[in-house]
């Protein structure tokens, strides 16, 4: 026999998602209405002008893709590349390997700069590959590193893609809502995040905006973007603000309501309030890990607030520690990933997640189950 499904509530602090607040969980069980519906319109324009103060930026193109994190990115790349484009990736882990795959899968050219899982993209590395390269049309990282928990300088990268006359591309999944992040200041092309993290909204919903540099480039394309659900051009006529609006698919309406709830309380709160609260949070945690000798994997000037990656203390089995947080205090922590699977865990302060009661169970749990 079927029945309902009731999960246990669990505290997610791990990568990512992280906690839904019940504020936004009412918003999710409002009534669901039509996806052209007028008040449904005025709903997604509230969302854009939200969007546009998470983002810091004043691009018009700057909407909520009804897919997860991933789709941002292909979005990002598909609309922006073509057959035979030069880009230069960053890979300092999983996620810089998926931009990787990506801009691959269009034809076009990826030219890798490298660095070591936990380090930050090298700058010089970024400058050495443009002027080996002079006809590059894009540059790709990811700001937040969530495989490793790595904060590249994406303002000083945007500044390298500007000078040499380049489009830039930044995932920022993880650190939308958690850390420093200024869109127009840091003259950022495309961007892309997700609901699940730092906006502690339910997975699924991907916000994005491009500059509108990046929407001309997309305008001025040779050949078609191969992905129809993904072609912003098309996207661009249901998100428009112009009044006419016109059917592309069937938005996830209850989610959006979600994602306005989040978007909402980010705004109540501030979102340099929200940065510091990260930051604050990063700190009682590593004092809490420096009291059961934890070590951090990423250098200390690189870190990331709301993914704190950590280096299991040998001798101590991964599995079985993660398997006892969740069964005896509900609480997820998350596992390495890639190359860094076993040897590392990755502990989430996103969004909702990151209070001083969830650090302080969190340490007090570690130190029962490693006892
Ligand atoms: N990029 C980064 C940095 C991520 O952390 C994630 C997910 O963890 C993604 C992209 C993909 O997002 P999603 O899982 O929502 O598709």
């Amino acid at each position: 026999m079927f029945e309902s499904f009731n999960p246990t509530p669990r505290i997610l602090m791990g990568p990512g998602p992280s906690n839904v607040s019940p504020r936004v969980l009412g918003a999710l069980s409002r009534p669901t209405i039509g996806h052209l519906d007028p008040q449904f319109i005025g709903l997604m324009d509230e969302i854009k002008q939200l969007l546009q103060y998470a983002f810091n930026t004043e691009n018009t193109f700057t909407i909520a893709l009804s897919a997860p994190g991933s789709a941002g990115m292909e979005a990002c790349v598909v609309n922006l590349i073509e057959p035979n484009d030069k880009v230069i990736v960053c890979i300092n882990g999983v996620f810089g390997t998926r931009l990787k795959e990506n801009i691959e899968r269009v034809g076009a050219q990826a030219i890798i700069v490298e660095d070591k899982w936990g380090d930050p993209v090298t700058l010089d590395k970024v400058e050495g590959a443009f002027k080996a390269n002079p006809t590059v049309k894009a540059l790709a990282f990811v700001h937040a590193e969530t495989s490793t928990g790595a904060r590249s300088d994406a303002k000083t990268l945007c500044q390298l893609a500007k000078k040499y006359n380049a489009l830039s591309i930044v995932d920022a999944v993880t650190s939308l809502g958690g850390s420093e992040l200024k869109v127009d200041e840091w003259g950022i092309d495309a961007i892309y995040s997700g609901s699940q993290k730092c906006l502690s909204c339910v997975p699924g919903i991907s916000p994005i905006s491009f500059s509108d540099k990046a929407v001309e480039v997309l305008k001025s394309r040779k050949s078609k973007v191969q992905s129809w659900f993904l072609d912003q051009s098309l996207v661009m006529n249901y998100w428009s603000g112009e009044g006419k609006r016109s059917y592309h698919h069937t938005a996830p309406i209850n989610s959006l309501y979600a994602l306005h709830e989040s978007l909402l309380m980010l705004k109540q709160e501030g979102l340099e309030n929200a940065w510091q609260r990260h930051h604050n949070l990063h700190l009682a945690l590593k004092s809490g890990l420096e009291k059961l000798n934890i070590e951090f994997l990423v250098d200390e000037p690189h870190r990331l607030p709301q993914l704190n990656s950590v280096l299991i203390p040998n001798g101590i089995d991964d599995n079985t520690v993660r398997t006892a947080l969740l069964s005896k205090y509900n609480l997820e922590i998350g596992a390495g990933l890639g190359q860094l699977a076993g040897k590392t865990w990755r502990i989430g302060l996103m969004g909702s997640t990151a209070n001083e009661q969830n650090v302080a169970l969190l340490i007090a749990a570690l130190q029962d189950v490693l006892s």
